[in-house]
């Protein structure tokens, strides 16, 4: 069986998107849990993963050798990110802006340019039961995870685990967009509020964007009108699951407990949604070839 990536996303934080990722593969049963939530990962606090290896994530980053710099400024004006500058002919590298795409040290006409690692996370990976867990960390400051996500997403063709399950960041930025590159089906969760709708709307214009199949999880319902089941009903979303508002629930999440492992309805939810997804995907793939 060809491995299945599920990409598991929300409009802003704290609609449930660690919830639904966290649970859906402590039901799989061959599962690895990928959080990009890179700035503020907190899967690794459900799962509690042991046998923990860390490795530490560089971006490239230009150095100058001052006695080979003559100040001519090709440098300066290459960066389209400006992230050089010279001031009374001494080069500054503002490192936090550099997106390490090389061309500076490529066009340096005195070769007084060269490249060093910058450490700006790290990714650590260990397992919780049968679940593999791989978290990754951005440093504080630091302006892009994408480099971490990429070496999260990484997964070996030979890795046994069939089910993909990646926690993406919030919203629909640049790191959420690497997040989903190779997902093969998208869940949306969504809370039942204005604010979720809206948020709601800009992960499924990404969606689509992508071209990426996917469906709705609405999360925190409660009786009577649901402005995020409107919007899907609108826009033609498949709803896969509705989790209710359920303090008991709220109750087991902030205290970093998995709820399908903790209560038999919850599992039957979790484990619904994946009989769903894991149908729809194989269904996606038959089609396609
Ligand atoms: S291109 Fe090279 S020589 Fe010119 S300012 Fe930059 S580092 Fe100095
Ligand atoms: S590596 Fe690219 S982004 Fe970084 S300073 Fe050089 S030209 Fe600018």
């Amino acid at each position: 069986m060809s491995k299945q990536r599920i990409a598991i996303l929300s409009g802003k934080g704290g609609t449930g998107k660690t919830l639904v990722s966290v649970n859906l593969a402590s039901v799989a049963e061959h599962a690895m849990y990928i959080d990009c939530d890179v700035e503020e990962p907190n899967g690794h606090l459900f799962f509690k993963p042991e046998h923990i290896l860390e490795k530490t994530v560089t971006v490239r980053v230009p150095r100058v050798n001052p006695a080979l710099c003559d100040g001519c400024r090709v440098c300066v004006d290459f960066c389209a990110f400006n992230a050089l500058a010279l001031a009374k002919n001494s080069l500054l590298i503002f490192d936090g802006i550099c997106h390490s795409c090389g061309g500076c040290v490529l066009f340096c006409p005195q070769n007084a340019l060269h490249e060093e690692d910058r450490p700006i996370g790290c990714v650590r990976e260990g397992s919780s039961g049968a679940v593999a867990v791989k978290s990754g960390f951005l440093n504080p400051g630091e302006a892009s995870g994408i480099p971490i996500i990429q070496e999260l997403l990484a997964v070996p063709a030979s890795d046994h685990h069939e089910q993909i399950f990646i926690d993406c960041p919030p919203g629909s930025s640049c790191m959420a967009m690497e997040s989903i590159t190779d997902a093969d089906f998208c869940l949306l969760v969504v809370e039942p509020t204005r604010f979720g709708v809206h948020d709601l709307s800009m992960v499924y214009e990404l969606v689509r964007l992508f071209k990426k199949p996917f469906a709705a999880v609405l999360n925190k319902c409660t009786e009577g009108t649901n402005p995020a089941e409107r919007f899907c009903r609108e826009h033609n979303i498949p709803i896969f699951a509705r989790i209710p508002h359920d303090p008991v629930l709220g109750l087991m999440h902030s205290n970093a407990l998995i709820a399908a492992n903790e209560d038999d309805k919850y599992h039957d939810i979790f484990s619904d949604l994946l009989h769903q997804l894991t149908k729809e995907i194989s269904h996606a793939a038959v089609s396609h070839s």
